[in-house]
C-alpha cells in the first residue's frame, strides 16, 4: 500500500515512460485532522480571508470545529451555508430496503450541483478571499471545485463522509437546466480528512462509498483488457497502486458496517487514491470501467421516469458482480470457442445501431449518438475485429484469468459492509438489467467487456442468460 500523505506534492519518473504530478499538495487522513488545519493552510496560503462552504448538517459534523480552529488561529473565515437540509449526520437516515443493508436511495432533498448552488458560493465571495474550504461530501466538493477552477482561489477538501472517490477529482458533474454534463474544475490543494468525522457519517454514504471501491475490481479489468488487446496506455505503477488500495478496502468489510476507524481510514485513503490515480494518468481509466457505465445508465433511467435515485457508489457496487459475471462467462470460453463465435459473427450497420440507441435513450439519444458513434466500426471492419479477438484470445485470457473476480464473493463482501448489492435493491428488474449490459457502452467510447462481447457477437445471449440468473437468485 502507498502512503497516501506520501504521496502529496510529488512528482514521479514512471517506468510507463511518462512523468507523473500528484498537484494536490498535502493529504491527511487521521483521527484528529480538523486540528491541523490552521498549520496546514497557514503553510499553503498567505493572507486574506476564508470562506468556509457548508450545508447544515456538514456544518454540524465538521464546519462548525474547522471554524472554531481556524477563528481561534486567528484566521477570518467566512461562512456559506448552503440551504436544503441534506442526509443528516449521525443518524440511520433512511428506511433500509433489506435488514442489515444501508439504504442505496439518496435523500431527495439533497443540495444539487446546479447553477443556484454556485451563485450562492460566488455571492459569499469578498475581494480578499484567498482561499475555500469545502466541507461535505460529493456535491460541496463539487460545487467549490468548480468556483475555484473559474475564480483562481485555491481550495481545501475537508471530507466529511467516505462515500465518494470524487475528492481529487479535477472535473465537474454539473446540473444546468436539468442537464448533467461534465465540466472541468480543478484539484484541491490539500485534502484533511479526520476520521472522527468520516466515522459518524451515514450508513448510506459509508456503504455507497465501499460499493464504489467494489467497481475499481473491473474498472482496472477493463483497463488491462484494453491495454492487452488494443495496447492503449497502461500505467503500471498507478494500476498497482489501484489495485493495493481496492484489496486493503476489501479486507475488513464487517469493519466498514461496523465503522472501525481502521475500516474507515482504508475506505477514505482508497477513495482518495482513486483520485490520485486518476490524476496521474490524466483520466478517470484507472477508476471507472463498465461498472460505471452501467450506473451512468440508470441514472439516466431514473432520472428520465423522475424517479428518486441510488447513490452513485450504490449503483455501482450493484453492477460490479454484473460485470464480474460477463467477464467469467467470457474467460470460461476457450479459444475454439471465441473462433466459433468469431466466424459466425454478423455485422451491424449504423441504421441498426442507431435505432438501437434512439429505443434506449428516448429523448437523449441524440446527445448518446454524438458521443459514442465516432467508435463504431463500418461493417467490412466489423468481421476482422472479431477475427483479430479470435487471434488475442490466449493473451487476453492468460492476462485476466487468475483476476477475474468470483461474482459470488463481490456480492458477499458487499453485503458484509452492509452495502447493497442485488439490483433488486435498486428495483432493477431482469429486463431493466438486460436493457443496461446492451446498451450501457453506448454512453462512453471507452473500451469495456461490454464492447468485447458486443465485437465477437454474444453480448446479446450474455445478457440474457444474466438477467435470467438475477431472477433466481
Ligand atoms: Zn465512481
Ligand atoms: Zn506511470
Amino acid at each position: 500500500m502507498y502512503d497516501i500523505s506520501d504521496l502529496a506534492g510529488r512528482s514521479i519518473e514512471c517506468d510507463c515512460g511518462r512523468r507523473h504530478e500528484v498537484l494536490i499538495k498535502h493529504i491527511e487522513v487521521e483521527s484528529g485532522a480538523i486540528n491541523h488545519i490552521p498549520d496546514v493552510c497557514r503553510k499553503l496560503f498567505t493572507g486574506g480571508s476564508a470562506l468556509l462552504v457548508a450545508d447544515d448538517n456538514t456544518y454540524k459534523a465538521a464546519g462548525a470545529k474547522v471554524y472554531e480552529a481556524l477563528t481561534n488561529h486567528s484566521l477570518d473565515t467566512d461562512i456559506c451555508m448552503l440551504k436544503r437540509p441534506s442526509v443528516e449526520y449521525g443518524a440511520d437516515e433512511m428506511p433500509a430496503s433489506q435488514p442489515g443493508i444501508a439504504s442505496p436511495w439518496e435523500p431527495a432533498d439533497a443540495i444539487a450541483t446546479d447553477e443556484r448552488s454556485i451563485v450562492r458560493i460566488m455571492v459569499a465571495l469578498k475581494p480578499d478571499t484567498s482561499f475555500l474550504l469545502a466541507i461535505g461530501s460529493g456535491t460541496i466538493n463539487d460545487l467549490v471545485r468548480f468556483v475555484s477552477s473559474r475564480t483562481g482561489i485555491p481550495y481545501v477538501s475537508i471530507p466529511t463522509a467516505p462515500s465518494v472517490d470524487g475528492y481529487a477529482s479535477t472535473v465537474v458533474p454539473l446540473l444546468m437546466d436539468g442537464f448533467k454534463r461534465t465540466v472541468p474544475g480543478t484539484h484541491p490543494t490539500a485534502i484533511i480528512a479526520d476520521t472522527d468525522v468520516l466515522c459518524n457519517a451515514p450508513s448510506s454514504m459509508i456503504a455507497a462509498g465501499f460499493g464504489d471501491m467494489v467497481g475499481k475490481l473491473t474498472a482496472l479489468l477493463d483497463w488491462k483488457l484494453s491495454h492487452v488487446l488494443d495496447g492503449e496506455y497502461l500505467c503500471q505503477t498507478s494500476f498497482d497502486m489501484m489495485n493495493s488500495a481496492v484489496q486493503k478496502c476489501l479486507s475488513d468489510p464487517s469493519g466498514i458496517r461496523q465503522r472501525k476507524p481502521d475500516a474507515i481510514k482504508a475506505l477514505m485513503e482508497g477513495l482518495i487514491l482513486s483520485g490520485v490515480a486518476m490524476m496521474l494518468v490524466g483520466n478517470s481509466r484507472p477508476a471507472s470501467g463498465s461498472e460505471h457505465h452501467m450506473a451512468h445508465y440508470w441514472e439516466m433511467m431514473f432520472a428520465q421516469k423522475g424517479l428518486e435515485q441510488p447513490y452513485h457508489g450504490a449503483k455501482v457496487g450493484i453492477a460490479t458482480p454484473v460485470i464480474a459475471s460477463v467477464y467469467k462467462k467470457l474467460i470460461d470460453m476457450d479459444e475454439t470457442q471465441i473462433k466459433a463465435l468469431a466466424d459466425a459473427y454478423t455485422p451491424i450497420s449504423p441504421s441498426t445501431r442507431r435505432q438501437r440507441i434512439a429505443d434506449a435513450f428516448g429523448p437523449l439519444a441524440d446527445e448518446v449518438m454524438a458521443e459514442s458513434s465516432s467508435v463504431w466500426l463500418p461493417e467490412d471492419e466489423q468481421k476482422q475485429r472479431a477475427q483479430h479477438i479470435a487471434q488475442m484470445w490466449p493473451a487476453i485470457r492468460e492476462a485476466l484469468l487468475s483476476s477475474v473476480p468470483n461474482p459470488g464473493e463481490i456480492k458477499h463482501l458487499l453485503a458484509s459492509a452492509g452495502a447493497a448489492h442485488s439490483a433488486e435493491h435498486i428495483n432493477v428488474d431482469a429486463s431493466l438489467l438486460q436493457q443496461t449490459l446492451l446498451n450501457a457502452m453506448y454512453i462512453r467510447t471507452r473500451y469495456t467487456v461490454l464492447r468485447l462481447a458486443d465485437d465477437i457477437g454474444c453480448l446479446q445471449d450474455i445478457s440474457s442468460i444474466i438477467a435470467k440468473e438475477a431472477l433466481h437468485q
